[in-house]
């Protein structure tokens, strides 16, 4: 994107006039054309009970194979979802995927899968109708899918964001509050928002091994939840230390690259299959 010009040997690097927008609008136009086709798909990372390991969930993660760039994030693909004004669309792709791949698992696995919403999705009045038709097409109970939102997600318009995850729990589906100790005003979010869970942001998870500040706040948020009778899941859990210390502080349920990392469908299910130990070993033979 850099122009050289040569004078004197200094090289004076020049900006695309086009500020890289040529880039952006290109990647919106293929991602019309991923909606359409296979380029999209879920990766599922597990999510673990404390003390026993014992498998609660899976979060879907969205991925975008690209065919040049290959393996694209959902930090890459959001902005341009949301630009191209496609994340509702994208939504109903990944509540599709997300829900096909828990039909293979369920019937034998009651693990339910979680798919994360962003605002545009909560403000579509329409999103409960979808979502029941989407577990109906699947042949899946309510209770299969857990609705993840990010506190600041609901901002923009409380009241419709309100309704519409009222009418999605009176269905059955579960809704989870992500990211949770990061936005602007948790606590008075937490008041109003209809939710099951909690997910404690890593950045609050990552130290409590070593930070007695941070463990203090985990602690703290654990009763909290635990009186709002929402369950706890400790996100960005890496290591069985950081482990041991979640659960000793009583958090109910851990997700991270410690435990496992998000891995494709087909991993998934031998994961799923496959026995293991507990996921920290000390915590686990504790007595409680
Ligand atoms: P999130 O919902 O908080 O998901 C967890 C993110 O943390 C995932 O990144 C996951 O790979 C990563 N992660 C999990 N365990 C660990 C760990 O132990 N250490 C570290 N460092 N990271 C860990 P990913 O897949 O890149 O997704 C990033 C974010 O993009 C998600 O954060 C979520 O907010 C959003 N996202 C992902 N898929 C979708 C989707 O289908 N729709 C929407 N609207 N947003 C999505
Ligand atoms: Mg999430
Ligand atoms: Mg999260
Ligand atoms: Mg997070």
């Amino acid at each position: 994107y850099a122009a050289k010009s040569g004078r004197k040997g200094v090289h004076v690097y020049v900006p695309d006039p086009d500020g890289g927008s040529g880039d952006r609008l290109r990647t919106m136009e293929e991602l019309r054309t991923a909606l359409d086709g296979d380029e999209l798909a879920v990766h599922l990372q597990p999510q673990v009970a404390f003390p026993d390991g014992r498998v609660v969930g899976a979060e879907a993660l969205v991925r975008w194979h690209h065919p040049v760039r290959g393996l694209l994030s959902p930090a890459e693909l959001l902005p341009a979802a949301e630009q191209a004004g496609l994340l509702r669309l994208l939504a109903e792709r990944v509540l599709d995927l997300a829900l096909d791949a828990a039909a293979r698992w369920w019937e034998h696995r009651p693990v339910p899968v979680s798919v994360n919403l962003s605002a545009a999705d909560v403000t579509d009045l329409e999103l409960p109708g979808k979502v029941a038709a989407a577990l109906r097409r699947h042949g899946l109970p309510a209770h299969a899918l857990t609705l993840e939102l990010v506190e600041d997600t609901l901002m923009a318009d409380p009241d419709r964001g309100r309704s519409v995850l009222g009418e999605l729990r009176r269905l059955g589906v579960r809704t989870s509050i992500d990211d949770y100790g990061t936005g602007y005003s948790s606590l008075a979010y937490l008041r109003y928002m209809p939710a099951d869970e909690l997910k404690l942001d890593r950045s609050l998870t990552a130290d409590v091994a070593e930070d007695p500040r941070a463990a203090a706040i985990v602690e703290h948020t654990v009763a909290l939840a635990h009186a709002l009778g929402l369950r706890l899941v400790a996100e960005g859990v890496e290591d069985d230390r950081t482990a041991g210390v979640l659960d000793a502080l009583g958090c109910d349920v851990a997700q991270g690259f410690g435990i496992a990392r998000p891995m494709p469908v087909p991993d998934f299910l031998a994961w799923l299959a496959a026995p293991r130990p507990a996921p920290a070993g000390a915590a686990s033979q504790r007595d409680r």
